[in-house]
Parts: C-alpha cells; structure tokens; sequence
C-alpha cells in the first residue's frame, strides 16, 4: 500500500462537529453584518503578488516572509495567495468603479494564507470575516465598526475582550514621530535585538509592538506617537472616543498599538482576550484612508477590521459554548429489493413534505440497521419489509420516550404517512396550526 497523503502544515481539515459549529458561527455573522447595513462581496483566492506588495507595504511581516507567491506556469504572471482581504476588496472596488454609486459598506468571509510557524491561534491557512466601510470619512463609522464587534461578541455570549484603540495619525505626524523614534532607538542601538535592528531603517513603528520581554522598557520610553498628532487628528481620535462613550463601550488607549499593516491611518484597534494564551488578538482594524490612491484609485477615505475566526471559535468553546449534532426526524430501514424500491420513494416523498429522512444505504440485517436507527438519535425509525411494500404501507416505531403517542410499532399507509409523522414528532406545532 502506497504510504497515506498529509495536509499541509499548518493548514487544517475541518471535521463534521467542528465545521457545524463554523456554520453556526457563520449565521451569527450573516444576521450580524445585515443589522448594520454590510453587504457580502466574495474575491478571488489569488491574485497578482504585486496587489500585496503595493497594499500591505516591502517592509511589513507579511510581505517580507509570509506570503505563498509563486509563478503561474503557463504565462509566467507573479501570483499570490491572499494573506488578508482588504487589498483585493479595495481591488475589486476600484476596478468596477463602486465607488461612483456612493459609499460602500462591505463584508467577506473566507481563506487567507501566511507562511508562519504553526502553533495554537496560528495557523498558514486560516479564516477571517473582513468588514470594509468605504468613501466615508469617519469618526461615526469608526466607532460604529467598533461598536458592532462589541455587540458581536453579545450576540455569542463571549465576555472577557477587551478594546484597545490609538491614533496613526497622519503621514506628515508620524514622519516627524518616526525622525524622534529612530533617534531615540538609536541611542539605545546596543539593546536592540536582531529584528528591531533590521527594523531600526525600514519600519522603526513596529519596533513599539515588539514582543522580546527584554525590550519593553526601551520601547516604554519610547517617544509616543500619540504626542505628535495634530488638531484635526486629535479631533478624530477624540470623536471615536466620544462615541464610544456615549455607547458605553469601555477602551484602553494604547500608545504602542501600531498594527502590521502599513496602510493604516488615524484610528486603529483590536479586540485581545487573555483566555487563549499568547495568540489573544481575535480582532483587528482601523483607519486606511491612503489605500484607494495608493491602488490607484481617486483618494476615498476608509475603515475597516478583521475577525480571526479559529481564535474566536476557539473561546467561544473555552467559555463552555457546545454545538449538538444535528439530527434527522426519521431513519428508515428496509430489507428485500422491491422493499428497497418503496423505501427510496417513501424517503423522497417525505423529504418533499420538509422532513430530514436518513435512508439506510448498503444492506444489513433489520437488527443491525435498527442500532443505526437508535444511534442516530432520529425520532422514529421507518420500518418497510416485503409485508408492508406489498400494502403500501410503512411501520413506525418511536425511538424517543416522551410521545404522547403509542410507543410500540404501528403501520400506517403511504399516502398517511406525512401527517402521521407530524403529529408524533411535532405535536405542539401541530396544536398551533403551524405545521
Ligand atoms: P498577529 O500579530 O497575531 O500576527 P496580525 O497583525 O498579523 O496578527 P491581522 O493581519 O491584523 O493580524 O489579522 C487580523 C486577525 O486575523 C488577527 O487579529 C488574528 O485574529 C487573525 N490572524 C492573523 N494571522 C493569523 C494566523 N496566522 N492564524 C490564525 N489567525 C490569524
Ligand atoms: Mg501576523
């Protein structure tokens, strides 16, 4: 026997259990996002290397090492595995000119890939919902997008996140912050570590996120973005907050918050919970204001974030949340061939009257379908033999206590079948008239 195939690492098969609960999950979102006035966009899975490089930004982690680029065989175009969503939605915004029709408000949920080390909450195939305002100037729909996450996390009964919010600012405030910090790191060039070395002249900010224990009190002292933003910066950091106030949705301002991304402006936020270990950012977003130019496009203003699906789903179960297995109303079970025949035709025609049927497949004694029946968790099972096809009828046997109904097989015809059904395993509906 040839040896069996992996997946990737680091990329994960979703199993039956698991997946109900992302489709759970899923519905939570859809209902979310449309109380708020997002309508879906869905994207390629691949696009040109050259969108990222000039979105994302040379020197970010995800462009410098992250991405699965390679060349398209037959015509040689540079391609890219999307590491994130908002380049391809501002892409796709751009080339069908949605922009014209006013400001959009858009969502996707889907893939994206980076090239990390795998470990818990990280992952080289991973999920994101992506949530784009664009052609708004904000602060409203900062602090709205801000405020949905909050009422996301009420909707899933998650508790424990916390808000932390900063300002970017502009170009020119952080270019005159950026001058203070590379400075100030320089001074200090000995305690640097090898990243923040390499960091020091291509994207000193990031240094201020640096994760190395030893560098903390170095970046503490750090000269602080937030002391260089002018009035109108100012102003809109202080009308997110505002907002956020008059919702009563508590933040923490972060000065080191900086973000991976270099196409960030003005606000920016994230959502960390401390249950899940290192990898405790479940959500991340802001102000992208130069992005639409920077892809082409006449400049509009911009706002975004992303959730990080595994990390969310992964404390929606930490907090006790459990997803039952779904189960059908009826199982049916049946032996001899023109007895296989009817079955097929009895399951159909209850399918058509909205029931969830289970038909055996594949043969086997009654006995032994009988425990697949019981082990299926189904209401009832549905019994048909050679006596009852011959009279086109059907036994049902109750397979769950607590009918009102006689609990021991009984047969009823074909054409009854349906209604029978519906009083054993939907009584109450019944009563109402709603069946
Ligand atoms: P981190 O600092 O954890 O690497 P990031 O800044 O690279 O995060 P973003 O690009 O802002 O992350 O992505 C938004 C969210 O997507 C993150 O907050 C996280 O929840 C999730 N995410 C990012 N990368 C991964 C990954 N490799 N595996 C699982 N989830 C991820
Ligand atoms: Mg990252």
């Amino acid at each position: 026997m040839s040896q069996l195939l992996q997946a990737i690492r680091g990329m994960n098969d979703i199993l039956s259990g698991d997946a109900e609960l992302w489709e759970q999950f899923e519905q939570t979102i859809r209902d979310w996002l449309a109380a708020y006035g997002y309508r879906p966009i869905r994207m390629p899975l691949v696009e040109p290397t050259a969108l990222f490089v000039r979105a994302i930004g040379e020197v970010t982690d995800i462009v410098e090492k992250e991405m699965y680029s390679f060349e398209d065989a037959l015509n040689g175009e540079q391609l890219t595995l999307r590491p994130e969503g908002t380049a391809s939605c501002v892409r796709a915004v751009l080339q069908h000119n949605l922009l014209y029709g006013g400001a959009q408000r858009l969502w996707y949920m889907g893939p994206m890939f980076r090239h990390e080390r795998p470990q818990k909450g990280r992952y080289r195939q991973f999920h994101q919902v992506g949530v784009e305002a664009l052609g708004i100037p904000g602060p409203d729909v900062d602090a709205e997008q801000i405020a949905m996450c909050a009422r996301l996390w009420d909707d899933l009964g998650l508790t424990g996140i916390r808000l932390e919010i900063n300002s970017l600012g502009q170009g020119e405030e952080r270019a005159r912050h950026r001058a203070d910090l590379v400075a100030y790191l320089e001074q200090h060039q000995a305690m640097l570590d090898a990243d923040a070395q390499r960091r020091l002249h291509t994207n000193p900010l990031r240094i201020l996120d640096t994760k190395n224990p030893a560098l903390q009190e170095l970046v503490n002292g750090a000269p602080k973005l937030i002391d260089y933003l002018g009035e109108a910066s100012l102003k809109h950091f202080e009308g997110v907050q505002q907002l956020l106030r008059d919702v009563a949705i508590p933040y923490q301002i972060n000065p080191r918050l900086v973000r991976g991304l270099d196409y960030y402006n003005l606000t920016v936020f994230e959502w960390v919970t401390d249950q899940l270990g290192a990898q405790g950012t479940v959500c991340a977003g802001g102000r992208y204001d130069g992005l639409v130019a920077q892809l082409g496009g006449k400049p509009a203003p911009a706002c975004g974030f992303a959730l990080g699906i595994e990390r969310l789903l992964a404390l929606w179960q930490e907090q006790g949340h459990r997803h039952d297995a779904p189960v059908v109303d009826a199982y049916l079970v049946h032996q001899g061939e023109a007895a296989g025949r009817f079955a097929f035709r009895v399951a159909e025609a209850l399918r058509g009257r909205g029931f969830a049927v289970h038909l055996h497949c594949g043969g086997g004694s009654f006995k032994t379908q009988m425990k697949k029946a019981d082990a299926s968790g189904a209401a009832v099972a549905l019994i048909v033999g050679d006596d009852e096809t011959a009279v086109n009828e059907v036994s049902i046997k109750p397979l769950r206590e607590g009918f009102e109904q006689p609990v021991t097989q009984y047969r009823v015809a074909f054409d009854e079948l349906a209604d029978t059904l519906g009083e054993l395993i939907f009584p109450m509906e019944d009563d109402n008239g709603s069946l």
